[in-house]
């Protein structure tokens, strides 16, 4: 039998049309390399959205993947297992939090988060105290809890009704925080980065003010680490860049080294929120995720490389500033740790597109920003490399356009 085409007819033929796939087949990695079944490397400044932090064929990783798997595939929470003890162990030594509740995706730990939140709330004994709150231009999820903090048409469009107690504050603005927040307030979701968004930071005067309105209403502080956590932004977890001092964090993309795992880490406070059988999920906490989860961030650790994205992402700033002075397509350029934005003045998927002939991997996120997640193990040379690419592509469409 002839084997399968892997190819965007056969890709249109089997699924729902809700991917905009590349238009190319991936087999395997190596380092920050993806490599398509012809054999072409890719430079991955994507890293499988985010979740990639050591790149591709990481051995810590393989191994202690291999290792568990040989052991101990799944066994359900009906068990206690080591690895998810070990891991929780080391999430809360480094949060400073109370207790962990391990899911399996973003979205199911924002689930978690929402239904803890009400419950804390509810428990305090105000019946309309339950409203669920999120900043404009967020990205939290695409289940419908997390959808309906995400409240853009682009997401949630033709799917109502959505979960009602939810509302939105404006990005940054404070007289609309001071609005919107009242003693109805169950929990204010955040994303000290904001990641789908374009990569955009919540302003230090804004947190402090949010942190005053908790003491005043008592709600909860959640923080959506899913994208910026684990490293990416410079600190392990970004909310530490502002002090933000979350009651609960979720984490999710890098934390299981490229095996669906989440987290939602909660304080004193949500501590004793759930009681048995209010929550659970058959998958959570999976033991070979959880193995993968340790390796990763011992990995972090071992290899410093929240200080290396720290540099590395500095270094990229300074050289993606002196592209912008050369090419007027670039408005702005954001970054944080190795979470950069570069504002473009048109579509930025052309771009995508253009990378894809150079065998650079990018992703256009907001419309017009090219977004940058690459690997937190990339090397000084490699991000070089992609500059000299973008300078490459930017160059050569003023030539297009002025020729
Ligand atoms: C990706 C992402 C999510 C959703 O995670 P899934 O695993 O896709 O469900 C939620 N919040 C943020 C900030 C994200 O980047």
């Amino acid at each position: 039998m002839k084997p399968l085409a892997v190819n965007p007819e056969t890709e249109k033929k089997l699924f729902f049309h809700n991917y905009a796939r590349l238009p190319i087949a991936v087999t395997h990695g190596e380092g920050v390399w993806l490599v398509g079944d012809d054999g072409t490397r890719y430079l991955d400044m994507i890293a499988g959205i985010g979740v990639n932090a050591l790149g591709y064929g990481d051995r810590r990783l393989v191994e202690a993947i291999s290792t568990q798997a040989a052991k101990l595939i799944h066994a359900s929470n009906l068990f206690m297992m080591q690895p998810q003890f070990e891991l929780a162990e080391k999430l809360l030594a480094l949060s400073g939090l109370s207790k962990v509740f391990f899911a399996n995706s973003g979205t199911e730990a924002i689930e978690a988060a929402i239904k803890m939140a009400r419950k804390w709330a509810g428990r305090l004994g105000d019946t309309n105290k339950n409203e669920v709150l999120s900043l404009s231009n967020c990205f939290h999820g695409r289940t419908y809890g997390a959808m309906s903090l995400t409240a853009k048409p682009k997401y949630s469009g033709g799917f109502e009704p959505l979960l009602t107690g939810t509302g939105m504050i404006a990005f940054n603005d404070i007289t609309d925080l001071e609005e919107k927040v009242s003693e109805k307030t169950a929990a204010v979701f955040i994303e000290v980065i904001q990641g789908e968004g374009g990569i955009h930071k919540i302003s230090q005067p804004f947190i402090d003010r949010l942190k005053e309105l908790r003491e005043q209403y008592n709600f909860l502080i959640v923080a959506d680490e899913i994208q910026a956590g684990c490293g990416r932004s410079g600190k392990f977890f970004s909310y530490s860049l502002l002090q933000a001092d979350p009651d609960m964090v979720c984490l999710a993309k890098p934390l299981g080294g490229g095996l669906p795992l989440s987290a939602v880490i909660g304080n004193e406070k949500v501590a004793d929120v759930l009681e048995y059988g209010n929550h659970g999920t058959t998958f959570g906490g999976n033991p070979v995720a959880c193995a993968a989860g340790i390796a990763m961030i011992q990995a972090i650790e071992e290899d410093k490389l929240t200080e290396h994205a720290e540099e590395i992402g500095r270094f990229m700033h300074e050289e993606l500033q002196k592209l912008a002075e050369k090419h007027p397509q670039i408005l702005e350029i954001r970054q944080y740790g190795l979470m950069i934005g570069i504002t473009v003045d048109k579509e930025a998927k052309g771009y995508v597109v253009k990378a894809l002939q150079k065998q650079l991997l990018i992703n256009a996120t907001s419309i017009n920003v090219i977004r940058l997640l690459p690997p937190l193990v990339i090397s000084r040379e490699e991000a070089q490399l992609c500059i000299t690419l973008l300078d490459e592509i930017l160059t050569e469409e003023r030539a297009e356009k002025n020729g």
